[in-house]
């Protein structure tokens, strides 16, 4: 059975309808802040937050552990956490002591001067991670953007190669997809390109070996930039011997190897990176790492940072384009060190994702009672449900499987009874703080939703 003969189109139109009308009375206090705000670009304090299956964002007030509270009282148990920028849980105790011990009790948000907390996070990041040498930003796209900028400068070389339908943030060179021709193509929608993305980008699929070797071949890509596992256009795992493979061709072709760990991080506390026994040239991550406090990093081989570094010819101090004033503030370093020093700790990452394990399970037997067509797969605390099985094995099969209408009624039902996902797709993430109770609620929520959908009960 395929999800079109499953899903009676009209009952779903219906559906979402009334659970749109629902959401709306639910949320008089968020509709009027919504409407207040008359002089923010789309009513929003960033453009984004327009993306909400009931036709406004809920606003929040509260938010601690696995719990949103919104403007008008309702409680949610939160599995979307910010995107992972929340994946330690809002506000755990660590880090609001932390950030309040160097707030207001040692004083200084911005000083462009370090603090002893930058070295700790660096050797533990390394301990993690594997990567000796790290520095900071303060979101993962500009770690990315300078990860390109000083890879560029030591190869010599202009392209970036990136896969098909992947997500760093808004990094120019990235928005690039394979094309129904088979070649490189500007993604839909890209705002303002710099530049034709074909001339500073080639693309390749994920799990498609001989595809990336044809794009390396041209000998002038300088890195390519991957995560481990696909995650923003759905959960996408790597097959048996594809990252082994990317890592043996793009050392054949002289090409670095950038793993973004922002969302694969899930993966385990080194993240897949080390789950994985991957051996990057530079590493970048942002988001949960800080525990919800703004920051972005990333980490560079022994043998990089020694080129780097000797090069003189390279303005890594002033205007050389890499750096930015507020990178690597005292509260992003003591937010990060309270973080992974006792909130997503080893043992933290071992009970998250035997929760995650639970739902993933429950989630399938669910899926499984109705007989869809649909995949379910798991990143470590990350879980994920696609339209299709088998699970896409690539963006662009991945994209493929998207069906705008059936998501947006499945956030916004769950959302009138209390079950917040990431807006963007059907990801679930564990903090430390969600409970085997949490995962019951999303699954008698999820159960009865499908049940109202295909069996009109
Ligand atoms: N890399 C990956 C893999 C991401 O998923 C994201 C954000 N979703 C980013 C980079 C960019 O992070 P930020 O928006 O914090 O810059």
């Amino acid at each position: 059975m395929s999800t079109e003969s499953a899903v009676d189109r009209s009952r779903l139109a219906a559906l979402a309808d009334r659970e749109r009308a629902t959401f709306a009375r639910r949320h008089p206090r968020s509709r009027a802040a919504y409407e207040a705000a008359g002089h923010l670009f789309g009513r929003v304090p960033m453009t984004w937050m327009n993306k909400t299956a009931g036709g406004f964002p809920v606003y929040v007030e509260r938010a601690r552990g696995a719990r949103v509270t919104d403007l008008d009282g309702h409680e949610y148990v939160d599995f979307c956490l910010g995107d992972t920028g929340a994946m330690a849980g809002h506000s755990p105790a660590p880090v609001v002591d932390a950030v309040h011990r160097r707030l207001a009790g040692l004083g200084g948000a911005s000083t462009m001067l370090p603090t002893e907390d930058a070295a700790a996070v660096g050797a533990e990041l390394s301990r993690r991670f594997g990567l000796p040498y790290w520095s900071f930003a303060l979101t993962a796209t500009d770690a990315n953007r300078w990860a390109i900028r000083l890879l560029r400068a030591v190869s010599g070389r202009p392209k970036i190669l990136v896969n098909s339908y992947c997500y760093h943030g808004s990094v120019d060179e990235s928005l690039i997809v394979v094309g129904p021709d088979g070649r490189g193509q500007s993604r839909d929608g890209n705002v303002g390109a710099p530049t034709d993305v074909t001339v500073t980008s080639r693309v390749a699929e994920f799990n498609d070996l001989a595809g990336l070797e044809r794009e390396l071949a041209h000998g002038d890509v300088a890195a390519v930039l991957m995560e481990p596992a696909l995650t923003n256009i759905g959960i996408v795992l790597p097959e048996p011997g594809y990252l082994a493979g990317v890592r043996e061709l793009t050392r054949k072709y002289g090409t670095y190897l950038i793993n973004d760990e922002t969302h694969t991080f899930s993966a385990g506390p080194g993240g897949a990176t080390r789950a994985w026994d991957l051996a990057p040239d530079v590493l970048t991550i942002g988001k949960a790492i800080a525990g919800g406090i703004p920051i972005g990093a990333y980490g560079l081989s022994a043998e990089l940072a020694g080129t780097l570094l000797g090069r003189t010819d390279l303005d890594l101090v002033d205007m050389g384009g890499v750096g930015g004033t507020l990178a690597g503030n005292p509260v992003s370093m003591a937010a990060a060190r309270a973080t992974l020093e006792h909130v997503l700790t080893d043992d933290a990452f071992a009970g998250m994702t035997a929760t995650a394990t639970s739902f993933a399970e429950g989630l399938r037997k669910i899926i499984d009672g109705y007989a869809l067509p649909w995949s379910v797969s798991q990143l470590g605390c990350r879980v994920e449900y696609r339209f299709a099985d088998p699970a896409p094995r690539n963006g662009t099969e991945s994209a493929a499987s998207a069906d705008a209408e059936l998501e947006d009624f499945l956030h916004v039902y769950l959302s009138n009874r209390g079950v917040l996902l990431t807006p963007f797709h059907n990801m679930v993430l564990m903090s430390p703080a969600t409970t085997a109770a949490d995962v019951a609620r999303h699954h008698e929520v999820f159960a009865e939703a499908l049940g109202e959908l295909l069996s009109g009960s």
